[in-house]
Parts: structure tokens; C-alpha cells; sequence
């Protein structure tokens, strides 16, 4: 696994990064999971910045990322990002799936953020299968990481133990070479 990437269990609101990101919805207006979590930490300032940027663009197309401040958060901004919804994989879910997490690392990057905080994109309410899932994550964290000085950390941050599992399995297996 890259050293630049950190595994760990736990509540993305309360890590104290520079910026966490948010499994969104395309309305960017607020949802379940991950997404109902940050909000409801965040407060009513991260709502009504959604609601302009869904009002000025139209909401955040599948695969993009957009960024905001982050209300009460410890962290200092959030990338709202928005995975497909799991349809069986043949309608281009995994590159989409690794667009979501390549758009939010370049938006980092951009903004020279050294520290960021993914949850497990798409593997709630929208069904992508987790194992699959990890696999691409770990992979296009990587292999950005692997080509960009900034972010200097990426931290996954899994909720379950079944993705904090995963993860870990898939990461070894990539330092194996397998
Ligand atoms: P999606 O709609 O993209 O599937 P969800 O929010 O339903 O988004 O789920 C994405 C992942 O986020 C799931 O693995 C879920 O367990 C996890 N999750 C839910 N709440 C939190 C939280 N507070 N911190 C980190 N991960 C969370």
C-alpha cells in the first residue's frame, strides 16, 4: 500500500483533516448515510452553501466533485462527490466510481490540501458491491499519489468493520503484487 495512504474505522465528521469528502447526491440538497451524517455535524451552513451551488449549476453530475466550507466540522472544507448507483456493472460504474475519487483528489491538490478523508464512495444506499468498491478506491488513491505531491495523506475512513476488513485485505494483497 502507498505510505501516503492510512486505512481506519471510524466517523468521517470527526476527523481533523483539511478536508473530508462527502458521498453526495447529484441534487447536492442533502441525503442518508454518509452524506445526512456530515450535514447534520456541519449545520446549517453547509446546507444553504449546497443549495447556491445547486441553485448556480444545476446539483454535481455522477463521477465530478465540488467543493464548499465546512460549518462546524473540524475540518476545514468538504468535496461533495457523487458515485453511480450500482446497476449491475455494465453501465460504466467502475470508471465512474474511480472518476468520483480522481475529481476529488485533484480538487485537493488544486487547492494545495494536505490532508483529506474519503468515506467508502457509493457502497451504502447506492449498492456498489464493497469488495469491488475497495479495489478501486485503493487503486486510483495510489496511483494519484503515485503522481502528485498534494494531498500528502489520504486517509479512507471505513464506518463498518466489513469495509475496514476489506480494505485492509485488498491493501495487502496489493503489497503482494497481487
Ligand atoms: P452512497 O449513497 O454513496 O452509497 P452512503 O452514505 O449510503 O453513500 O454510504 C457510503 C459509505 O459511507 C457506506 O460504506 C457507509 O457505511 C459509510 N458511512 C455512513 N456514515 C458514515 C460516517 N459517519 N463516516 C464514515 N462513513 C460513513
Amino acid at each position: 500500500m502507498h505510505s501516503r495512504l492510512r486505512i481506519i474505522q471510524g466517523d468521517i465528521t470527526r476527523q481533523q483533516v483539511d478536508v473530508i469528502v462527502n458521498a453526495a447526491n447529484s441534487s447536492l440538497l442533502g441525503g442518508g448515510g454518509v452524506d445526512g451524517a456530515i450535514h447534520r455535524a456541519a449545520g446549517p451552513a453547509l446546507l444553504a452553501e449546497c443549495r447556491q451551488l445547486a441553485a448556480s449549476r444545476g446539483g454535481c453530475p455522477t463521477g465530478e466533485a465540488v467543493l464548499t466550507g465546512a460549518g462546524n466540522l473540524p475540518a476545514r472544507a468538504v468535496i461533495h462527490t457523487v458515485g453511480p448507483v450500482w446497476r449491475g456493472g455494465g453501465q460504466g460504474e467502475a470508471e465512474l466510481l474511480a472518476s468520483a475519487y480522481n475529481n476529488s483528489l485533484q480538487l485537493a491538490a488544486e487547492h494545495r490540501f494536505a490532508t483529506i478523508a474519503f468515506p467508502a464512495i457509493s457502497t451504502g444506499i447506492y449498492g456498489y458491491p464493497k469488495a469491488a468498491a475497495a479495489t478501486i478506491a485503493l487503486r486510483t488513491i495510489s496511483q494519484f499519489l503515485q503522481q502528485h505531491d498534494y494531498p500528502q495523506q489520504v486517509w479512507l475512513v471505513c464506518f463498518d468493520e466489513e469495509s475496514y476488513r476489506l480494505y485492509r485485505q485488498h491493501s495487502e494483497q496489493a503489497d503482494d503484487g497481487g
